[in-house]
């Protein structure tokens, strides 16, 4: 009998410490077992949980949000040879991530970050400027869904078959100009540049070096089959 009221005392007392264990965490939200990455505060709170469920925090003084015990902080060299890789044989991002358990949104940045690096002119071969001729297309594809459309405007030298020219944006007149001010000058200046009937060439290429042809004639081949497989 006086084990049992042991018991329950013991029992009762645990309760009455947790209890007031919690109540000084509720007093004091800025306790917490976990440093901010950034700026080392323990002032965090919860915030939700990551794809695949890790908990998340977020900092209540610099607003870094960040997952509890990441399990890939660092990727090593040969990860990203691979991932280079992959790149090239255009995988999707989200293929990628499944194979070689990057998370998703450190690839994209990874990506984002290589585009950025990316000269927006290409370096071309000394080219003599006559019988210069180029073919540009667009092609589309789209990001997340198949609202948000985005166009690749491409242009190559026929004879040498070198993508000389290269933009990402909307279908618009804007677009094929940014595409056009990516040429290399010299193209810009003698090139022949054949183009489908979209109008948005004619505004941007001179009238007297613009060939708009349809793809019957075979004028815009080379760029139809081998830029834009
Ligand atoms: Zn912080």
């Amino acid at each position: 009998m006086i084990a049992l009221f042991i018991n329950i005392f013991s029992w009762f007392v645990k309760c009455w410490l947790n209890n007031i264990e919690s109540t000084e965490q509720n007093a004091h939200p800025k306790i917490s077992l976990l440093p901010c990455p950034r700026c080392g505060s323990y002032h965090t709170i919860k915030n939700g949980s990551t794809h695949n469920g890790k908990p998340k925090r977020q900092c209540k003084d610099c607003g870094r949000q960040f997952v509890i015990n990441p399990n890939n902080q660092t990727i090593s060299t040969e990860k990203k040879q691979l991932i280079n890789k992959l790149l090239l044989e255009r995988i999707s991002l989200r293929g990628i991530a499944r194979v070689t358990g990057v998370s998703w949104s450190w690839l994209q940045n990874y990506v984002n970050n290589k585009f950025s690096a990316v000269p927006r002119q290409v370096r071309v071969s000394e080219k003599s400027k006559g019988n210069l001729i180029i073919e540009c297309d667009e092609m589309w594809s789209f990001v997340f869904c198949k609202k948000i459309k985005v166009f690749i405007w491409l242009a190559i030298d026929r004879s040498t078959r070198e993508i000389i020219g290269c933009y990402l944006g909307d279908r618009s007149r804007q677009s094929a100009k940014k595409l056009y001010s990516s040429l290399p000058l010299v193209y810009q200046q003698c090139a022949i540049a054949y183009t489908d009937f979209w109008e948005s060439y004619k505004t941007v290429i001179p009238r007297k070096r613009h060939r708009a042809v349809g793809k019957e004639t075979g004028q815009t081949n080379h760029i139809v089959r081998e830029a834009l497989p």
